[in-house]
This record gives structure tokens, sequence and C-alpha cells, in this order.
């Protein structure tokens, strides 16, 4: 039933980004728009479906909410193999892929009780494009983000968990949001929710200025001193630091790369990230909002 609605205002909203948004397209993708935002639909009980713990903010046990997007033009359902991220569960992938637990659990011959291993290949039949599936916690904690690459060509939440664990990061994977850029098996563009997000936990991500406690940490897949952002990955952070900063009423002035934390020696997330871009999309007259 929600098929239909999304897909006609998805519609109405990629008429309205291709007059309205062509000066968010980054210089080196010419004739790719990146969109200024995106259709979503927001969802309660989420940590009621959601079988880990909730965030871990002494008064704060309001309910969280889920936003969802669905970035990717739609193709024909299809069985595709998903390959399980860290703290994943079939509540979720049946969420990004929009079919129903069940028949996941049918097709891979799991109980609902079975726990899923990081790496686990998961069979999910009828999939459509994948969407994004952002819960929101109340949690004051957040009052920045940090924007990092991963200074690697390719990459995945499960690569940079294990990189990261091997460089002895508190709990592994550092950042709460890893966007991918098509590599190792994840699509261009994919928003990966890291356990530190689920779990609402500090990051590990940038030390200076205490922005592991106070910043959320979002890392795009790739290396900006040499490159830059997919079209995709663009989309999907800017639809990402809307949905953040609208929820934790964080100006866009406390949205920052790593490098420009006062005390931080590093040149993350690379001197060619595009910020005219971010910029530009987040300056509030710029906004393209569904309603
Ligand atoms: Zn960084």
């Amino acid at each position: 039933m929600m098929k239909k609605a999304v897909s006609w205002s998805g519609l109405v909203f990629f008429l309205f980004l291709l007059v309205g948004a062509q000066g968010c397209a980054p210089r080196t993708h010419p004739g790719y728009p990146v969109q200024c935002g995106g259709n979503t639909r927001t969802d309660g009980n989420y940590r009621s479906r959601e079988s880990f713990p909730g965030p871990g903010t002494p008064g704060k046990s309001g309910g969280a909410r889920v936003v969802e997007q669905c970035p990717i033009p739609s193709s024909a359902p299809r069985t595709i193999t998903h390959e399980v991220a860290p703290l994943e569960t079939v509540w979720r992938i049946a969420r990004m892929y929009d079919v129903k637990p069940e028949d996941i659990y049918r097709a891979n011959r799991l109980r609902p009780q079975d726990p899923l291993q990081i790496g686990q290949k998961l069979v999910i039949p009828n999939a459509k494009a994948i969407r994004h599936v952002i819960a929101l916690y109340p949690n004051t904690q957040w009052q920045y983000i940090v924007i990092h690459h991963t200074a690697t060509d390719i990459g995945k939440a499960f690569s940079i968990h294990r990189s990261h664990q091997d460089r002895g990061f508190w709990n592994g994977l550092g950042y709460h949001f890893l966007i991918d850029n098509g590599t190792l098996g994840k699509g261009d563009g994919q928003i990966e929710v890291a356990p530190r997000w689920i779990k609402q936990q500090s990051g590990a991500h940038c030390k200076a200025g205490g922005m592991n406690e106070k910043g959320i940490g979002v890392a795009l897949v790739g290396n900006f001193n040499l490159d830059q952002p997919t079209p995709r990955q663009m989309e999907s952070l800017i639809y990402l630091l809307r949905t953040l900063t609208d929820y934790y009423r964080i100006p866009p002035s406390r949205i920052v790369g790593h490098r420009d934390v006062e005390g931080a020696a590093t040149d993350c997330p690379g001197r060619r990230f595009p910020w005219a871009t971010v910029r530009s999309c987040l300056k509030p007259s710029g906004m393209a909002r569904t309603p």
C-alpha cells in the first residue's frame, strides 16, 4: 500500500529536483544532479521490534522513530544475497529490502531466535531496491556532525569494523554511519548504520574537541584527497545530514570535517571533499523538502 504512494511522490519529487537542484551537482560528475532531499516515511515502535539495547541515556527513554528513504530508482524485485553487517537484524534487513521477515526466515531456514553472524550470507527473495533505514533516538548528546572519509578506495561496515578493531579502536567501527561507494558488494550510496548508533554509544572517530562524545561520526568510503564522493554517496550524505540536523536541531555550522576540529592533525575527509555541495544543499533557503 505504501509502494504506490512512494513511487508517485518519488516521481513528482524527482521532477522537482531536476528543476531545482542542479546547483548541487559535484563538479566531477556533470549531468548527475545530487538530490538535496528525498522521500521519507516514518514509523514508531522501533525499539520494540529491533532486538538490541536501546539508547543508554538515563531519563531519555522516549520512543525512537525510524525514517526510511528509497534513494535508488526502483527495479523489479529479485532474489539477492545479503551479507550481514555488524549488528544487523532480520527486522532491519527486511525493512531495507521491503520484504517480510518471515520470508527471510523461510528462505534461509532460520528461526526467529537464531542469532545472525557478521558476514553471514542471507538469501532475500523478492528484494526491492535497497532503502535507508535510519533510527532516531532521543539523545541530547549529539551537538555536532563530524564528516570523515575512510581514505580507502573500497570498504563496507564489516571491513572497516575489522580494520578499526585491528587498530585497537574501542568496539571496532568507530563511526556511527558509513556511506558506501558500491564496492565489496554494497550499494553505491548505501547508508550502513553502525552498532555505535544503534546502541547510542560515543564514537571512536575524533578525539579532538571531545567530538567522540558530542559528535555523530559520518564517514564516506573513498579517499577524497585523490577523488570525490560518487553522486549517490553525496545524495545519501545530504539526506542523512538533513535527517540528523532536523531531528537533533544541529545547525549547519556544526557540520564539520574531521580536519576542521581544533587539535585534529589530519586532512580527513580529504582536500577534494565537496563542501560547497553540502553547504548549498543544507542552507535553509535551498532546502527541497517533502511535506
Ligand atoms: Zn576522519
